[in-house]
């Protein structure tokens, strides 16, 4: 039975040792066969390392690894000056991380590059790495490419998308003065097509996760981690806190100032309560003008006045407009579980939404902590 999981290379020595050939072997040297085998063979070993390498880049799922990763690739190679990569997350207007590598290192390139939008146009219409050379003088722009090449970039490759142009990948030129010869070319262009899906793949993926209107987590994530939240405070004994966030008479913003005015309040407050909370909390858009954080690790105190911070950074928000906007607030309910409260992800949701509620009755613009004592029927059933 043919085996389809052979080494090829099982196959082209049974072709070399065929007495046929071994009797015109002569001949099949002085015509150049042998050595056109010879390059197809090398040509063939090119790509199989590629495919290799493109799966090692696309094993990795996060950012991180798949440029750490690339880095590791190249550096059987050769050795650029620099390597950069450049992102932003789709579809939101967040600004651009940059991540650059130098003899393997991470260093800080100081790149003074603040929006790669000025690119968008001449990769959508060619698709492919180019030299910084080409870039310059299609673009015919000075003050565009000067921050690529003020770090001598040499290499410039597009990771693109259905929603644009998402980030680029800056290689820098040979450390020994020399150029790159078409053979390394040809492996960067490949290897680095392989790295741009993984990233793009990334990309999408954090976007699948993220509400597009305001770029927090969507309901689904916030579910998923929550569910995940409870199993390891049971496993580990520690407790953590959800907080529920409600804008206050928020109908009524709306009726007098119009749904965009809303919707510009909405984006604010969610960066507001993003940069109120630390890199591991999950804040989340609930739906509509209701939002959630997950602080995993948090007890009721710590709770506390982090949702008092929300609370009055709200309060404080300015938020510009055609005409001048009141100042909005918010309701929040806080709710702390630990591996002692035997309560499933719903319940965890209803006991915050009812310290939620109860904001609501005392006033609205406070916040309230969960206790036995708050039992109502909470309108939505
Ligand atoms: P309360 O203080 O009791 O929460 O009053 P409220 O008016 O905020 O409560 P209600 O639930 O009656 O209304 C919520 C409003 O939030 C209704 C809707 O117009 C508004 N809203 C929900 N999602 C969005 C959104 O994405 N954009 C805008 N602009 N408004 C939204
Ligand atoms: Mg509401
Ligand atoms: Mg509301």
């Amino acid at each position: 039975m043919h085996d389809i999981f052979l080494e090829e290379d099982g196959n082209k020595n049974d072709f070399l040792s065929n007495s046929k050939i071994m009797e015109n072997a002569e001949l099949l040297k002085n015509i150049g066969v042998l050595d056109y085998l010879e390059s197809m063979n090398r040509v063939v070993n090119n790509y199989r390392s590629l495919l290799v390498r493109g799966l090692d880049i696309f094993n990795h799922i996060n950012i991180d690894e798949i440029m750490d990763s690339t880095v590791y690739q190249i550096s059987d190679h050769f050795l650029p000056s620099f390597l950069a990569f450049l992102w932003k997350p789709v579809q939101t207007r967040e600004d651009i991380t940059i991540k650059a590598y130098k003899n393997y290192k991470p260093v800080n390139l100081n790149l003074n590059i603040d929006s790669i939008t000025p690119l968008e146009a001449f990769f959508r219409q060619n698709p492919k790495p180019v030299k910084l050379d080409f870039l310059i003088s299609f673009l015919n722009n000075e003050e565009i490419v000067k921050p690529y090449r003020d770090i001598q970039t040499e290499i410039v490759v597009p990771i693109l998308g259905p929603f644009g142009l998402y980030g680029l990948i800056l290689i820098g030129k040979k450390n020994i003065d020399e150029e790159y010869n078409n053979d390394e070319l040809f492996f960067l262009r490949q290897l680095m097509s392989f790295v741009s899906q993984g990233i793009k793949n990334h990309l999408h993926y954090e976007h699948s996760l993220r509400d597009v209107k305001t770029g927090l987590y969507n309901h689904g994530f916030f579910l998923a981690r929550l569910t995940e939240e409870v199993s390891r405070t049971k496993r580990n004994k520690h407790c953590s806190t959800i907080v529920v966030i409600d804008v206050d008479k928020f109908k009524n913003f709306n009726d007098s100032y119009g749904h965009l005015a809303g919707d510009k309040v909405l984006e604010h407050l969610a960066q507001v309560i993003k940069k109120g909370v630390r890199n591991d909390d999950i804040p989340s858009r609930f739906g509509g003008e209701e939002f959630t954080v997950l602080l995993p690790n948090t007890d009721q105190p710590t709770a506390w006045s982090v949702a008092e911070r929300l609370r009055v950074n709200v309060a404080d928000m300015k938020v510009t407009w055609d005409v001048p906007l009141p100042q909005v607030t918010i309701s929040l309910g806080i709710y702390t579980f630990d591996q002692n409260s035997g309560v499933d992800v719903n319940t965890i949701i209803r006991r915050a939404d009812d310290a939620l509620y109860t904001s609501k009755q005392q006033g609205r613009n406070r916040c309230t902590t969960w206790n036995p004592e708050i039992t109502h029927i909470h309108p939505a059933g």
